[in-house]
């Protein structure tokens, strides 16, 4: 498998926190997320799996074992969330068919799945449009270049060029 193209930052997104989760994992990133977990199982995630910490949590980041691998989150939209982690930790708001490799769904590696097996499970048109697929080996969704990811270029593209939403308080 090829993983030069992987970025290197390995993240825990908290579960306040799924949309955000969503849009790392579309942009390449490891944004492991889980809706139901403790802040002990957070935590030992974070430690054994050497991920940067993403919360809204005050509390949680008070605790000893985080310090210094953790980033507070301010805001509560999504677009604000990004801008913070391109500021404080550089994360690229870019997508191109490299950065493609991740499921949004769950994280997993994506594979590229033969059109001859991925024909038969995609709607018509995009079965007669579409020679390139990739699919999720742990949870079977699949995944073509589309329409979609035009769509999501576009919203990162005004998002990378408009200012932040001003927060009520920060
Ligand atoms: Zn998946």
């Amino acid at each position: 498998m090829a993983q030069s193209h992987i970025p290197r930052q390995t993240f825990f997104v908290d579960a306040m926190l799924g949309k955000l989760a969503r849009w790392l994992r579309i942009l390449g990133y490891d944004a492991a997320y889980e809706r139901n977990i403790s802040d002990e199982d957070i935590v030992d995630r974070v430690l054994n799996e050497h991920r940067w910490l993403l919360t809204r949590d005050r509390y949680l980041v008070q605790r000893k074992a985080v310090r210094g691998r953790f980033t507070l989150i301010h805001s509560d939209f999504v677009i604000d969330q990004l801008w913070q982690l391109r500021t404080e930790l550089q994360v690229r708001l870019t997508i191109d068919e490299e950065t493609v490799c991740r499921c949004v769904a769950c994280n997993h590696i994506l594979e590229t799945i033969p059109p001859s097996q991925a024909r038969p499970r995609v709607p018509p048109f995009v079965a007669k449009h579409h020679t390139h697929f990739t699919g999720c080996p742990n949870c079977g969704q699949l995944y073509w270049a589309g329409t979609h990811w035009g769509h999501l270029q576009e919203r990162l593209k005004l998002l990378s060029q408009a200012s932040p939403h001003q927060g009520p308080d920060s």
